[in-house]
């Protein structure tokens, strides 16, 4: 019985890395039947940002990864925000350090520091771990008798909760993706699960949630890795069944070095977030691939690629093909370097997939917004002409103002180029040519300029290029013809004549 979650903390806005753990989460779930969980991990209170929780479940909503369970949504498991399941990890905490997994130690920050430099001034590292938790000047119900650790507590002295490494053991955990771990837990520190002030760390509350909502597996970021013997040791400690896991690889920049940040976006000229993002406190707004104008289909297609591949040369599937073929077994273990231009190009191959009535419905108001007056079947024939060449709705305009209003401007290095000596001329001739035209079908008016072209024994281009100049302004554009139909005879003759003037 598959059941996955995504776990993530309400911070900041959800960068692309942690929607492609939600992604593959999701996809992995629906390859087994399984359930996908959202839980929100906020346990850390000075790093809570207040929209960040309602960003998340947005994003997801955008990117058409619909959760199973988690807030509002069959929550037998509830509930699915850790601040709301406070009371349930303290008794957690007194079972470990009932068992002696875990213990009460009393240390100020100012006293961790000195222990810290202490070390360095010798060379060495600082582990709070069986090295020196027993001895030396570190406080903790270790060396302190029961009573007098009673006592520290009654007394309301702030302390925390560790978790009680082993010593001398070496730790052989495996992952799904990259095989078998190997760890030597000498080198762990006690890590802290619980705090005087009633809240746990992230590493208690994680472990204890994923077991009381029946998790089997555990897929997240690779940031994750080096927690992953806490875990694995937690779940021992309570005598608890370990999911399996699987640390999915960095997301890294367009260059290959270093991790993809947050701030690379604003800084490289294209969105890490899948929604635009305005910072409460400074009023920073940063891009988001919907408001860019991607198709949440194909954001998701070319994220479903930054780390797996199906093995085969095909690029483009729906979110149903993924989730037949995704596999964790196809995840590579080194980093997937983001690709901008490559994203790029899954949209434009998206784009072409959009059939003209949607992409209509998305161009209509952006018509409407310029104040043209045009209707719904004639701006879907404009659609259907010009979609090929487009990458973004956005791009529709200066790909087809055309065909709504007559060009105001002619592009002067093409004119320079053809409007020479004589065509004015050719193009009155061609007035009267088009007038007589019955039949203003693109096939027949083509067939007819065509043979009125090769009758006066004149290069094609001489005619076709001031004609394109007429109506579009520039040299560019779908098939002339198809223009023409569109805007019609008593449209096309205007615009030449005005060219002509
Ligand atoms: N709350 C953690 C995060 O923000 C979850 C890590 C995990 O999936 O275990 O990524």
């Amino acid at each position: 019985n598959v059941r996955v979650r995504f776990a993530p903390s309400p911070t900041g806005p959800l960068h692309i890395g942690g929607v492609r753990t939600a992604l593959y989460n999701y996809l992995f779930a629906k390859k087994h039947n399984g359930t996908f969980v959202l839980r929100i991990e906020d346990t850390d209170q000075t790093r809570y940002v207040a929209n960040a929780e309602q960003y998340i479940i947005d994003s997801l909503k955008w990117c058409n990864i619909p959760f199973d369970e988690g807030s509002g949504k069959n929550e037998k498991f509830g509930p699915y925000k850790q601040s709301e399941r406070k009371e349930i990890y303290k008794k957690y905490v007194d079972i470990l350090i009932e068992k002696g997994w875990a213990y009460y130690a009393f240390d100020t920050v100012e006293a961790l520091d000195t222990e810290r430099k202490a070390h360095e001034s010798e060379g060495k590292t600082f582990i709070y771990n069986w090295h020196n938790r027993e001895k030396g000047r570190l406080v903790n119900s270790l060396v302190l008798t029961n009573e007098e650790t009673q006592n520290r507590i009654n007394n309301n002295d702030k302390y925390v909760v560790r978790f009680k490494s082993p010593q001398d053991e070496t730790l052989i955990m495996n992952d799904e993706i990259r095989g078998e771990i190997k760890i030597d837990t000498n080198v762990l520190d006690d890590k802290i699960l619980f705090k005087s002030d009633g809240m746990p760390t992230y590493h208690l509350a994680n472990i204890v949630d994923d077991h009381l909502m029946e998790i089997s597996h555990v897929i997240r970021g690779e940031e994750w890795l080096p927690s992953m013997a806490l875990h694995v040791l937690l779940y021992k400690a309570f005598g608890w069944k370990t999911p399996k896991f699987a640390h999915l690889p960095l997301i890294l920049k367009p260059t290959g070095k270093g991790k993809l940040s947050k701030r690379d976006g604003d800084k490289l000229g294209f969105p890490v977030f899948p929604l635009a993002y305005t910072n409460e406190e400074t009023g920073d707004v940063s891009r988001g691939y919907k408001e860019d104008g991607y198709f949440a289909d194909a954001f998701i297609n070319m994220l479903a690629f930054l780390g797996w591949n199906p093995g085969t040369e095909q690029e483009l599937f729906s979110l149903e093909d993924l989730a037949q073929e995704f596999d964790l077994k196809r995840v590579s273990k080194s980093g997937a370097k983001f690709n901008p231009d490559k994203t790029k190009w899954f949209q434009q191959q998206y784009m072409q997939t959009k059939s003209d009535a949607l992409l209509t419905d998305l161009y209509l108001p952006i018509l409407e917004e310029k104040g043209i007056k045009t209707d719904k079947n004639y701006t879907q024939k404009v659609v259907s002409l010009i979609k090929e060449r487009a990458v973004f709705v956005s791009d529709f305009w200066d790909l087809s103002s055309f065909f709504f209003e007559a060009p105001t401007e002619y592009d002067a290095k093409a004119s320079k180029k053809n409007w020479k000596e004589g065509t004015a001329e050719l193009m009155q001739e061609l007035i009267s040519e088009i007038e007589k035209i019955q039949d203003f079908s693109s096939e027949n008016t083509e067939k007819e300029i065509k043979e009125w072209i090769a009758n006066k024994e004149i290069g094609f281009g001489k005619v076709m290029q001031p004609l394109r100049l007429s109506l579009v302004g520039k040299l560019a554009g779908p098939h002339l013809f198809d223009i023409m139909e569109m805007i019609g005879k008593e449209e096309t003759i205007l615009r030449i004549e005005n060219a002509i003037l």
